[in-house]
């Protein structure tokens, strides 16, 4: 049964960023026929709208007032707030972002009505919305229905498929208001230090373990990183590796580390403990390599190679280079 979908942009660079792309993409499934709008805000919008209806939006709800252009949650709520008044949408996606981990709460609580975060599948059961998500540390899907509306929803990063470009699409405009005078005063703004592909934006992530045994062993994780290509997949560890000082804390995948979700997540040397599946659950394929078969990795892992990763690693890094 079609349902109208909200969906609350986020624009990166000047252009639409690929998690709204990729919500788009969900936003259209679930509407299964019903419209799909987006919103737009900041100085770049209308020129991100042209995007927005190739990735599936019919209506985009624009203000390019410069105001939105630093994401202060009042003005930002109050803008999303008159969409949904437009729209009449009776579900709203956000990106599990900074933006959505603030947004999500707030617009529900405004809206007297719910909201489910951090969810990795979204659907349309029969014209109501049911949204899934990791739970117990990954060890559990909590799947939430929703009895009031609309279903604000956030939804993790690379969770979702974008649809196929639709070229030279088009759809209707609605202009949203000006950003109003906000209680945040943005003070200073300091860029995080960092090099290279992010474990959390990389399509391909290698983890390494305890198991490899000491802090050498990431050279050949490393090694194997590149053989995929520096610009596809980034290096992450256990919570133990990093205990041990074998890699850097900021690489930690888990619990109390990054969530990942790439399309591929490699697994060496690493148990797969709860902790540590929290944090990588959400990937679409995982290989594990570890040298105990029964290892609780491999209860998750789509491909599993028991053996040591000495003799492993480098049979691998030849294949995929040979592949090249
Ligand atoms: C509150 C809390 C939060 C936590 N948060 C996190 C977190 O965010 N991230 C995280 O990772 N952990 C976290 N942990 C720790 C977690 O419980 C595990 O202790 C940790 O994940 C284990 O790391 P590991 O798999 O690298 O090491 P181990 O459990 O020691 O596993 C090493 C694995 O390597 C295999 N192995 C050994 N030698 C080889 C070889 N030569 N070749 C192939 N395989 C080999 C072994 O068979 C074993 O399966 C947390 C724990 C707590 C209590």
């Amino acid at each position: 049964m079609a349902q109208d979908v909200l969906v609350v942009g986020e624009l990166a660079d000047g252009k639409l960023s690929p998690v709204t792309a990729e919500l788009l993409g969900a936003a259209t499934r679930v509407a299964d026929g019903g419209k799909v709008s987006v919103t737009l805000l900041g100085s770049a919008a209308a020129g991100a709208a042209a995007d927005a209806f190739a990735a599936g939006a019919d209506r985009a709800c624009v203000s390019s007032d410069s105001g939105y252009d630093d994401f202060r949650s009042d003005q930002w709520l109050s803008a999303v707030e008159a969409a949904v008044d437009q729209t009449s949408a009776g579900v709203v996606l956000i990106a599990q972002s900074g933006v959505g981990r603030d947004l999500g709460p707030r617009l529900a609580f405004r809206r007297n009505t719910a909201v489910a975060m951090d969810c990795l599948r979204v659907e349309n059961v029969d014209g109501s919305l049911r949204a899934t998500r990791s739970a117990y540390g990954g060890n559990a899907h909590a799947t939430y229905s929703f009895a009031t509306s609309p279903a604000v929803v956030t939804v993790r990063a690379k969770s979702q498929d974008p649809i196929e470009p639709r070229a030279g699409a088009s759809g209707e405009t609605v202009e949203l208001p000006a950003a109003g005078a906000s209680r945040t005063e943005i003070t200073g703004r300091e860029a995080a230090v960092s090099e290279g592909l992010q474990i959390q934006d990389a399509p391909i992530v290698v983890s390494g373990g305890r198991g490899l045994g000491a802090p050498e062993g990431f050279q050949v994780i490393e090694e194997l990183a590149a053989a995929f290509g520096s610009d596809k997949a980034a290096v992450g560890a256990s919570r133990a590796a990093c205990d041990l000082g074998w890699y850097p804390p900021s690489q930690q995948v888990g619990l109390t580390g990054k969530i990942v979700s790439p399309d591929l997540y490699v697994a060496v040397a690493i148990s797969g403990a709860s902790q540590h599946m929290a944090g990588c659950s959400g990937s679409k394929t995982i290989v594990a390599i570890n040298r105990d078969p029964e290892a609780n990795i491999f209860k998750s892992a789509r491909f599993g190679i028991v053996g040591d990763y000495k003799a492993i690693l480098p049979e691998l890094i030849s294949a995929i280079k040979a592949l090249d």
